[in-house]
C-alpha cells in the first residue's frame, strides 16, 4: 500500500474532529461574535430563574406570542405562537406546526436555575460589630468559590399583607454588594492545611457581611442586627418576619465578560444552563413555520433534582400539551395526550464538562468534550455504570447526527468524566418517562458550577444553529 492510498483510507475511516473556528468564513465569524454580544446581555439580565423567565416572556411577547392561559375557547387555531408560564419561574414557548400535535412535537428542554446562595428564612444576626445574613446553598457548589466575591441579592418577598416586593441590590455598579469572608493565608495553616476540603469549607460559614453601622447608641442591644433590618424597612417596608415568605438569592455581582486576547470565550455566572436557555429561545424565535410543533421548555429546580411544581418532574409539560391540543380544537382525551407525548422528540439542552488543561486526569480524552469543537451530544449521563441516566437510543442519536450533518452543524460527543470519577444528571430522564426519544445536547463548559463558567463563543453559536436545525426537522 502506498502512502497516498493509506492516507485515503485513513481519511475515509476516521471520524473527523472539527474546531469550529477553523471552519468559519469571515462573515460567519462576525455572526458568532454578534450572537454572543446578545447572549452576554441575556446573562446579565437573567441572574435568577425568575429574571430569566421574565426575559423569555418579554422576548416572546415582542415576537407576537400569546399567553396560552388567556385562550379560553378551542377555536384559537389561527394563533400559531403561544407561551405558558407557571409561577413566574417555569416557562414554555410553542410554535404550532403544520402537522397535528398527536404526531408529536420537537421539544428542547433546558433549565433556568443555577447554583447560588439562598438566604435562610431567619437570616439576619449580628456578630462582633457587624450585621450578617445566613445562607443555605442551592445546588452543587464548591463552597470556597463563594468566598471573597462581590455578591448581589435578587429576591421576591411576600409581605404579611400579601404584597409582592421584588428587590435587586448589587447589580448596578453604584449599588452596594455583599460578601462571604475568607481566612487570610497567614492564619489558615494550622486550622485548614491538613483538613479535608469538605471540613474546611462549611455551609454554615457561608454568611453574608451585610453592615457595620449600628442603630441607636452603645447602651442598646441588637443594634447591628437592626442596622441591617432598618434600611430594608425604610426602603421596602420589610420586617424580620417577611424573610419567612421570601426567596432571596445571593449571586455573583459581576457581569458576563469576554475571555482571552482574542475574545473567543465568555466568562460568566449561570451559563449552566442559561446558555441552553438562550440558544433554544433564539432558535425557537427563529422558527416561524415548522412541520412539527416546536416547543422550548424552560424548567426550574434542575440543580436540586428537578423536584417541585416548577421542576421537570412536575406536570407542566402534560398541562402545556393538553392546552395545545385544546386551543387547536383537537381531541384532548388522555389517549391523545399520551400519543402527542410519546411521538415527540426531545433534546435535553444542558451543558457538559469541557476537558480542562489543568485537570485532564478526570476525563477520558477519547470521549471527553473539548472547548471549541461544537455542540456536544451526550448519549448518557449518570454515575457508576450510567446509573440514573436515560441513555438515548442508537436510533435517536443517529437521527440527530443526520440532522446536524445535513445542516453542516459542527458537533462533538462528550461523556461527563472518566468512568467512576463522579457524574451527574439532567432533565432527560424526566422527559423520557413519557416514551419520547431524548438526547442530551448542549455546549461544553470549563469551570462548570463556578461563579465564572467559561464557554466558547463558537460552541454557543453552533448550539443555536443545531437547535434551529432540530426544530426545522420534519420528523421523517
Ligand atoms: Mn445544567
Ligand atoms: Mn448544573
Amino acid at each position: 500500500m502506498d502512502n497516498t492510498q493509506f492516507k485515503k483510507i485513513k481519511k475515509t475511516l476516521f471520524k473527523k474532529e472539527r474546531l469550529v473556528f477553523d471552519h468559519l468564513n469571515k462573515n460567519q465569524k462576525a455572526g458568532v461574535f454578534k450572537f454572543n454580544e446578545q447572549y452576554k446581555q441575556f446573562l446579565n439580565q437573567s441572574k435568577t430563574e425568575r429574571k430569566a423567565a421574565l426575559q423569555i416572556i418579554q422576548a416572546a411577547k415582542a415576537k407576537g406570542f400569546v399567553d396560552i392561559d388567556t385562550l379560553t375557547t378551542n377555536q384559537s387555531s389561527h394563533i400559531k405562537k403561544v407561551y405558558k408560564v407557571f409561577q413566574g419561574r417555569c416557562v414554555a414557548l410553542a410554535v404550532i406546526g403544520k402537522e397535528p400535535l398527536i404526531s408529536g412535537a420537537n421539544l428542547i428542554a433546558s433549565h433556568l436555575d443555577s447554583p447560588r446562595l439562598d438566604l435562610k428564612q431567619n437570616p439576619v444576626y449580628e456578630d462582633l460589630s457587624m450585621g450578617l445574613m445566613k445562607t443555605h446553598y442551592y445546588g452543587g457548589i464548591r463552597k470556597y468559590h463563594w468566598l471573597a466575591l462581590p455578591l448581589a441579592l435578587h429576591g421576591t418577598i411576600i409581605t404579611s399583607d400579601n404584597k409582592t416586593i421584588d428587590i435587586t441590590i448589587g447589580d448596578h455598579p453604584d449599588d452596594p454588594v455583599f460578601t462571604v469572608t475568607d481566612l487570610l493565608p497567614h492564619l489558615a495553616g494550622k486550622i485548614q492545611a491538613d483538613k479535608k476540603i469538605s471540613d474546611v469549607f462549611q455551609g454554615e460559614k457561608l454568611n453574608l457581611i451585610s453592615g457595620s453601622i449600628p442603630l441607636g447608641n452603645d447602651k442598646e442591644k441588637d443594634r447591628f442586627k437592626l442596622g441591617v433590618l432598618n434600611p430594608l424597612y425604610e426602603k421596602y417596608g420589610l420586617t424580620e418576619e417577611d424573610f419567612i415568605s421570601a426567596e432571596i438569592e445571593a449571586v455573583p455581582a459581576e457581569k458576563a465578560r469576554d475571555v482571552g486576547f482574542d475574545r473567543s470565550m465568555i466568562g460568566s455566572y449561570g451559563q449552566d444552563d442559561r446558555v441552553c436557555v438562550y440558544t433554544s429561545l433564539e432558535a425557537l424565535l427563529d422558527t416561524p413555520s415548522p412541520h412539527k410543533t416546536a416547543i422550548a421548555l424552560f424548567f426550574d429546580k434542575e440543580e436540586i433534582g428537578s423536584e417541585g411544581n416548577s421542576g421537570a418532574k412536575s406536570s407542566f409539560l402534560e398541562d402545556l400539551m393538553s392546552d395545545l391540543l385544546f386551543i387547536n380544537g383537537q381531541d384532548t382525551g388522555n389517549r391523545s395526550l399520551r400519543k402527542a407525548l410519546i411521538n415527540s422528540s426531545c433534546l435535553s439542552a444542558d451543558v457538559n464538562a469541557a476537558m480542562d488543561p489543568d485537570f485532564k486526569e478526570v476525563h477520558e480524552a477519547m470521549n471527553a468534550a473539548k472547548l471549541g469543537f461544537g455542540v456536544c451530544m451526550t448519549k448518557f449521563t449518570g454515575v457508576a455504570g450510567k446509573s440514573g441516566s436515560s441513555d438515548a437510543s442508537a436510533e435517536f442519536v443517529g437521527k440527530i447526527r443526520q440532522i446536524f450533518n445535513t445542516n453542516k452543524i459542527i458537533w462533538q460527543t462528550g461523556e461527563l468524566g472518566k468512568i467512576d470519577q463522579g457524574g451527574g444528571g439532567t432533565v432527560a430522564k424526566f422527559l423520557a418517562k413519557f416514551g419520547m426519544n431524548v438526547l442530551d445536547c448542549g455546549p461544553a463548559l470549563l469551570s462548570m458550577h463556578s461563579p465564572f463558567e467559561i464557554s466558547s463563543k463558537a460552541d454557543v453559536y453552533m448550539t443555536f444553529l443545531g437547535y434551529k436545525a432540530f426544530y426545522a426537522d420534519n420528523g421523517k
